[in-house]
């Protein structure tokens, strides 16, 4: 399989999915604005390209995975705008607001080549081990024509709908997963104080209805779930940071679609406020470190 694919976003997560993509025989263009990302995909075979445009004219597929709206946006605009090849597929992994999936769709699709949003979960393990879920949006032809490529680099591949829905579920599944976190969190310190043992505590909701990842996979007190960031001081894992970020997506597509988040809303705030106190770079757990009661009852 000789199939050409270019790669921008060399990253935690894109030197990873580009990695699993050259092992699985696709031959690998690659572009980040850092020499050093760059440098590391080239010692693994990969061709390093000095524009975008180069990049995407010798790439039959083009896998872009940025920061954020305005670096995804310039990004595309920056690439295409001397043509495209007729038959390249752009797909963004980035998580970005879905208004931003249907404006780079509509400027590909004007340039003639097409373009599907295919943000992805399960972090930086699943994008070493090729275990990421896609959540692809576009029409069903163009699905048809990205998932077997997207299973090069993850496990489930799901339309989710038209452009920007891949995003959209993205985004809504994150807020999900931050509120459940914080109110594991609160949860498990008020067990805690009221005198329960938080292993009991948590054998009981992990087969009772107040069972959730948070509280079975990545449990925030210390020791509950061994071999995780909450048992290794909080590092590693799905940082604050990022959360924050995904959270101020939802809060923004929560104002566009006059939805009310009340308690989405509260999540973002708490995770800013974390930020503020340095634990950016946490796995999101720390926010049990962060509300715990520190001092003996
Ligand atoms: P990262 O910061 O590690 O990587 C981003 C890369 O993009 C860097 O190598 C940077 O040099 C490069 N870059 C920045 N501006 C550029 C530009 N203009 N042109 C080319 N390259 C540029 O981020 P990451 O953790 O790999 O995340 C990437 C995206 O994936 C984000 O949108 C993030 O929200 C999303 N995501 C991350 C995770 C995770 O666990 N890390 C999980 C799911 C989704």
């Amino acid at each position: 399989n000789a199939t050409k694919v270019g790669f921008i976003g060399l990253g935690q997560m894109g030197n990873r999915m580009a990695t699993n993509l050259m092992n699985k025989g696709y031959k690998l263009n690659v572009y980040d604005i850092s020499a050093e990302a760059c440098d590391a995909m080239k010692a693994k075979g990969a061709e390093v390209y000095k524009t975008t445009q180069e990049l995407a004219k010798n790439s039959e597929f083009v896998v872009t995975m940025l920061p954020n709206n305005d670096i995804v946006k310039n990004t595309y605009e920056d690439m295409i705008k001397d043509g495209v090849n007729k038959n390249t597929m752009f797909v963004d992994s980035s998580t970005v607001d879905p208004t931003v999936s249907q404006y780079v769709q509509k400027i590909v699709k004007s340039a003639g080549a097409s373009f599907v949003d295919a943000p992805v979960s399960g972090g930086v393990m699943g994008a070493q081990n090729a275990t990421l879920t896609f959540m692809v949006g576009s029409t069903p032809e163009e699905f048809e024509k990205v998932k077997d490529f997207l299973g090069g680099m993850g496990k489930k591949i799901t339309h989710c709908g038209t452009y920007g829905m891949g995003e959209a579920a993205k985004i809504c599944n994150n807020m999900m997963l931050a509120i459940s976190m914080i109110g594991t969190a609160e949860t498990m310190n008020l067990a805690i104080r009221l005198g329960l043992d938080p292993k009991v505590f948590n054998e009981i909701i992990n087969v009772s209805t107040g069972r959730t990842w948070a509280s079975e996979v990545n449990n925030p007190v210390p020791g509950l779930s061994p071999g995780t960031p909450p048992s290794n001081d909080y590092k590693g894992g799905f940082s604050t940071a990022l959360i924050t970020k995904d959270l101020g997506l939802a809060a923004s597509v929560a104002t566009g679609s006059n939805s009310p988040i009340l308690l989405g809303g509260l999540a973002h705030s708490v995770y800013r406020l974390l930020c503020t106190h340095d634990l950016g770079n946490k796995d999101f757990s720390v926010v049990y470190d962060f509300i715990k009661n520190k001092t003996e009852k």
